[in-house]
């Protein structure tokens, strides 16, 4: 069935044909009418399903239809709250390709680039914003934007927006718009604070739930190298030079990580670019777009800088570093083995995230095969190594404050 059962304003329907959307995704046919329909929405689904032209479609409805009856202001009438800056561009860049033969006018807002030209943008006018938290509120507390009058408020990626320690954010973002507005949360997982979020902001919301967080596609082949960790990046290499090929997207769980393989990758001759939350807006634009079009093949990224993002096509995914939630090991691997295509997904395991695997294996009800051919196998004996710091104060379980905010900035 195509979007002509969503009775779509023919200018809308025209751009989507454009692009070449034959039918809606699951997630679209699902929320599409509950949003043309004013409800509130609370979807977990994840990037790749289609979730933007879910929430982007009916709000350009919505504000073509209302626009034809009024002229065009200077109100805000449409505000998605994005984590990353990455998800930020790729949102912005959907609503005017779905909207390019309307006049409603979108623009984004972020943080870490200059605040000089998003002024002039908010002064002359938007109907739709995509912004970042922090810059949203530094905007709105230097009163230079107004959200009194937002009529949808969409919250991407909500779970991710609290891994990064932005729910106070957003509470506040929230409760800056007006009461009677439409709330869209989007979620890859509901974990029980962003439930309590719904809870708390979300009017009667209609649930819809698209895929099984748990399930691995079966056109995904998945292997294990148990290895120690300073043979993590021969390992690597071995696999870089005589196992994987095409594109491949590796994670590492530090930004520091990241840097250390991308100067190694790169001294040994790879094409390599990485993106963490240290770089630049414009270096990680750029590492983006030159693994996009394929000037380099191998991406090295943190789970943040990589989440929303939507790098489809890969040929490989490398678990560099094992991810110590399950959930985020179906996310990595899920990036690979897309429409049907045959994907690898390879892991490296040392002594000390072998409780990690055991809880992957549970969640996703299934073995990871292993995978001992290979030159730098791990010493069946080997015992995790617990760094101790001798005479430290610290006690077990306790943390303070600021190494908690410290730990949320070495993830980015
Ligand atoms: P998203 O999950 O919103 O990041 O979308 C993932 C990808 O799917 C993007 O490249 C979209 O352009 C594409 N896409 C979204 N909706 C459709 C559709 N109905 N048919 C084909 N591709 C789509």
């Amino acid at each position: 069935m195509s979007f002509e059962k969503f009775k779509l304003h023919p200018i809308l329907l025209e751009a989507i044909s454009t692009i070449g959307y034959e039918a809606p995704t699951l997630v679209q046919d699902q929320t599409i009418p509950v949003v043309l329909d004013g409800k509130d929405v609370i979807t977990s689904a994840q990037t790749g399903t289609g979730k933007t032209a879910a929430f982007a479609i009916p709000i350009l409805q919505g504000l073509i239809t209302s626009q034809e009856a009024s002229k065009p202001n200077k109100k805000i009438k449409a505000l998605i709250v994005s984590p990353t800056r990455e998800l930020a561009i790729q949102i912005a860049k959907n609503f005017k390709s779905y909207g390019k033969h309307s006049n409603i006018r979108s623009a984004m807002i972020y943080g870490g680039t200059e605040i000089e030209p998003q002024k002039e943008l908010l002064a002359k006018g938007i109907d739709i914003l995509v912004a970042t938290p922090g810059r949203l509120l530094d905007l709105h507390k230097q009163d230079l934007l107004n959200l009194d009058y937002i009529r949808t408020l969409v919250l991407d990626e909500a779970d991710l927006m609290l891994a990064m320690g932005f729910i106070d954010d957003v509470k506040k973002i929230e409760r800056l718009c007006p009461e009677d507005k439409q709330t869209l949360l989007f979620s890859a997982t509901i974990p029980y604070r962003i439930e309590q979020l719904a809870n708390q902001i979300l009017n009667n919301p209609e649930r819809i739930e698209i895929g099984q967080n748990d399930s691995v596609a079966s056109s995904v082949h998945q292997l294990l190298f148990y290895v120690s960790k300073r043979h993590k990046i021969s390992l690597c290499l071995h696999l870089l030079n005589n196992t994987v090929s095409g594109s491949i997207l590796i994670f590492r769980r530090t930004k520091f990580g990241v840097d250390k393989l991308y100067e190694r990758l790169k001294d040994e001759g790879f094409k390599v670019e990485r993106i963490h939350g240290n770089r630049n807006q414009n270096e990680r634009q750029k590492a983006l777009a030159d693994f996009k079009r394929n000037r380099v093949n191998i991406l090295i990224a943190t789970d943040v800088a990589a989440r929303g993002i939507d790098i489809s096509e890969l040929d490989a995914v490398i678990n560099f570093d094992m991810p110590n939630i399950p959930e985020t090991y179906v996310h990595r691997i899920g990036r690979t083995g897309r429409a049907g295509r045959a994907g690898e997904a390879f892991s490296l395991c040392s002594a000390d995230e072998k409780n990690y695997v055991k809880s992957i294996e549970q969640f996703i009800n299934d073995q990871i095969p292993v995978e001992n051919n290979h030159p730098f196998p791990l010493d069946p004996n080997a015992k995790p190594i617990i760094h101790k710091k001798k005479g430290s104060k610290h006690k077990k379980g306790r943390k303070s404050a600021a190494s908690k905010k410290k730990k949320r900035r070495w993830y980015k």
